[in-house]
């Protein structure tokens, strides 16, 4: 927290201090980037400060982190982050890929990457005093602020899609929001969101406007450095000449761009401390029917047009994406790229998934498909180590599960039928 200096906008650069601006640049708009003193933090801090924590959650990374330690202990709040990682070998196999491994964001408490954001927002709400925390959402940020919020006892208010999944709803009510189901897109949501909390005096938490989200994310890079580096350890002990391998490249799927944003923050804090060599490759996936932003990278511009988003992965189903400047970014500057996959690719990705014994919903496959279309298109290279992250678990859309698998018989319970299916 002392380490917090300020933002940077996005686009024009100028800085504030971190009391004179809330959510985006007065002047452009643009999305701000969270500035911390990393000379002092330097000072302070080795690696081996961090690594050696115990705390095994986002929050050993506090240190690196624009809040303070949040109240009270274990709670749902204190146990986001800090995802197993699952090596695929025999997805690897298929694919023809030496090394293939898997992030999985479900295993967050509210069982999606959005954990970390909200983790981080909840806390700064609580050190603003914000009576209400207030979001728009597909269905996940929401669940996660709901959650989040309930864990310490703070209002929240939710607005999303009505066409958000029932499971994802039920996820809002359960945690005891107030719940408001908007006629409407998601995008619909969001304006409303920071409409109403202008009116109301509500803390927003909208995904690509609140500046801290994205510092919750780039605890998902810190995660990635520390096992990488023992992953690598194990690597270069069992096969020594690797040295030349490429970088690590890292699969993620994209709606408005925060995620993949705050990735590419952590490893940028890591770079400024000193504390990483080089960049791992970033590569983004987005719904062909929701890819405002592949568009953009591809057609090499920072410009993003607003699609009318249409895909079955909801939570990457944006018109207009909130912080596309920074997702563009991320791939441009890290030697990554974007791919598209359609609604049958997202499903067949499931499928697969599920047979290795994780089951993601539809944006959370989405990296996966992502990363068979690249290697089909010869985006990576076979010896090149993959990192695919799974953002969101398979329970919050079950419907859309159910596509991607035949139903289950029904028989009589007898032994005779049985034998017949078999
Ligand atoms: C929000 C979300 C994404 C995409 O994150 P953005 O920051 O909107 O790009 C991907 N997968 C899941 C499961 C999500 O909930
Ligand atoms: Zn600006």
């Amino acid at each position: 927290m002392k380490n917090f200096t300020g933002y940077k906008c996005s686009l024009c650069g100028t800085e504030y201090l971190p009391g004179q601006v809330t959510y985006t640049c007065p002047k452009d708009g643009g999305n701000l980037d969270v500035v911390l003193d990393y000379d002092s933090i330097k000072k302070k801090f080795q690696p081996e400060d961090i690594t050696s924590r115990t705390e095994s959650s986002l929050w050993r990374y506090l240190p690196l982190l624009p809040v303070g330690e949040p109240e009270g202990d274990s709670t749902p709040l204190h146990a986001s982050g800090w995802t197993p990682v699952f090596a695929l070998p025999r997805l690897a196999e298929k694919l023809n890929l030496k090394h293939l491994w898997l992030k999985d964001e479900s295993r967050n408490p509210t069982a999606s990457f959005k954990d970390r954001a909200s983790a981080v927002v909840v806390t700064r709400a609580r050190e603003l005093k914000s009576e209400v925390v207030v979001t728009a959402s597909t269905g996940n940020a929401g669940a996660a602020l709901a959650g989040m919020a309930a864990a310490v006892g703070q209002k929240a208010v939710i607005f999303a899609p009505k066409t958000a999944p029932q499971a994802k709803v039920a996820q809002l009510l359960i945690f005891g929001a107030k719940v408001i189901l908007v006629d409407g897109t998601y995008d619909d949501a969001f304006d409303l969101t920071v409409k109403a909390a202008n009116e109301f005096g509500w803390y927003c938490r909208n995904t690509g406007y609140n500046p801290f989200t994205l510092e919750g994310k780039k605890t998902a890079a810190f995660e990635i450095w520390e096992w990488w580096i023992e992953a690598h350890r194990d690597w270069h002990q069992k096969d020594s000449p690797l040295d030349n391998h490429p970088p690590l490249t890292i699969f993620v799927s994209v709606g408005d761009g925060n995620i993949i944003s705050g990735i590419h923050k952590g490893f940028k804090d890591l770079m400024a401390l000193g504390w990483i060599p080089n960049m791992p490759r970033i590569v983004g996936v987005q719904a062909e029917g929701s890819a405002a932003i592949a568009n953009a990278f591809h057609a090499n511009t920072e410009t993003v047009t607003p699609v009318s988003a249409k895909t079955i992965a909801d939570s990457i189903s944006v018109d207009l994406p909130r912080d596309g400047v920074r997702a563009v970014r991320a791939a441009m500057h890290t030697d990554g790229t974007y791919v598209t996959v359609s609604d049958d690719e997202i499903i067949q990705a499931i499928a697969e998934l599920g047979r290795m014994g994780i089951f993601a919903e539809p944006a959370g496959a989405t990296a996966y498909a992502g990363l068979v279309k690249a290697t089909s298109l010869g985006v990576v290279g076979s010896d090149s180590p993959i990192l695919v992250m799974n953002t969101g678990g398979g329970l919050k859309d079950v419907r859309a599960a159910m596509q991607a698998v035949p139903s289950a018989p029904i028989i009589e319970p007898t032994l005779e039928a049985v034998k017949k299916i078999l």
